[in-house]
């Protein structure tokens, strides 16, 4: 689905227009909304939200309100699809601006992943078992993927319990869309990235593997990344530290192995998020992820020192296009009783996603922490 424009009045709007507008909605429509933030939300979203967290805390969050009729997710299109999935009533999901994507969740498609998956069956034969393990950013239909063929989800939280799991249900994991969050997590679990792991290129026969490589490698990595996370390099952690003595670096799992094994901490944004709020007053760190969120935990933690690694900051552009001004619009046309930016997905790729999306709910969490010193 394609973003409608804007109707004009909403491009003459102020920002504390905007604002009180959104909150008037909000106040009408009462219980009827729930408001979800992702952390890499702007501060003029997350003030509305009812709830902020990353994707696996929001789904979580998504299922626990029956009484809502409407769910507005901002945040980007497979989290919205994941909520429209796993709601637990006939709520309506929303998402501000529909073209929130995420560039990491399209560097995979179904065309693409059934290809491989028919190469694997080939190449590896029938004795071996290749379980399918997906991270939250990608399709619905990806999801639905492996569901159908015995795999799961799984989110920066819960990746080392989901590539446990995957590992006890068959002989091999095939990671998709992200490369760095399945090496980096494989790496932890005393894999080798090296031998153990090969790297999918989509377009390339056997994803430009020999079929003796891919025969040895535990873990399949699809070539996909964050354009985001890969700013991040292991000049800059040598910069913060010797710019600022004593300082602690912690990065998010998908930024390359050099970076995560430099840090002295890695962890899905949850944990970034606790343990700098739980680190002693006068503490220092250099954090590895988007802006947005970084400033903010700067901002909540005043008597903590806290940077972005990369000097020339780097917001996640697709969760930037939830401007204010389209949340006002999508809670306004609620609060008027029209229904406008729904994100549903079809019965017969949710059926299957649901399944994927359950199996990542029950795995749940081991510590995604990881504590590289
Ligand atoms: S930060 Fe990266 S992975 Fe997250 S939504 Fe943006 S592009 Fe996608």
């Amino acid at each position: 689905m394609l973003q409608v424009p804007l109707p004009v009045e909403y491009t003459r709007l102020t920002d504390e227009e905007v604002c009180a507008r959104i909150r008037a909605a909000k106040d009408r429509l009462g219980s009827k909304v729930v408001i979800l933030g992702h952390h890499y939300q702007r501060d003029e979203i997350i003030e509305h939200a009812d709830y902020r967290g990353d994707s696996y805390k929001l789904a979580q969050h998504a299922r626990e309100h029956p009484e809502a009729d409407f769910i507005v997710f901002c945040g980007v299109h497979f989290m919205a699809e994941s909520a429209d999935i796993l709601k637990p009533g006939a709520q309506k999901v929303i998402l501000p601006n529909l073209a929130a994507g995420c560039s990491m969740a399209d560097m995979a498609n179904i065309f693409q992943v059934r290809r491989c998956w028919k190469q694997l069956e080939e190449t590896l034969g029938s004795d071996i078992r290749v379980v399918p393990v997906t991270y939250i950013n990608s399709a619905a239909n990806l999801k639905g993927f492996v569901g159908e063929h015995g795999g799961t989800v799984c989110t920066s939280t819960n990746a080392p319990a989901a590539i446990s799991w995957a590992l006890n249900e068959g002989d091999r994991v095939l990671f998709f869309p992200d490369q760095h969050l399945g090496r980096n997590t494989a790496w932890a679990m005393g894999y080798d990235p090296e031998s153990d792991m090969c790297v999918w290129d989509p377009f390339k026969p056997l994803g430009g593997n020999t079929p003796e490589k891919l025969k040895a490698s535990k873990f399949i990595l699809w070539k996909g990344h964050c354009s985001v996370h890969k700013r991040f390099t292991l000049e800059q952690v040598e910069r913060a530290r010797a710019d600022h003595p004593g300082i602690r670096v912690v990065v998010h799992p998908e930024c390359e192995i050099d970076v995560v094994r430099a840090a002295d901490e890695y962890g899905s944004t949850e944990f970034i998020l606790n343990a700098i709020e739980k680190a002693e007053p006068g503490t220092k760190w250099a954090v590895g992820t988007e802006i947005n969120l970084v400033s903010r935990i700067a901002k909540e933690n005043p008597d903590r020192f806290v940077m972005c690694l990369d000097p020339q900051i780097c917001p996640c552009s697709t969760m930037y296009r939830i401007h204010p001004t389209f949340l006002c619009w999508v809670m306004d046309s609620l609060a008027e009783g029209h229904v406008v930016n729904q994100v549903t997905v079809p019965d017969d790729v949710a059926r299957w996603a649901r399944i994927a999306l359950e199996r990542m709910l029950q795995v749940g969490q081991v510590p995604a922490a990881q504590h590289v010193d």
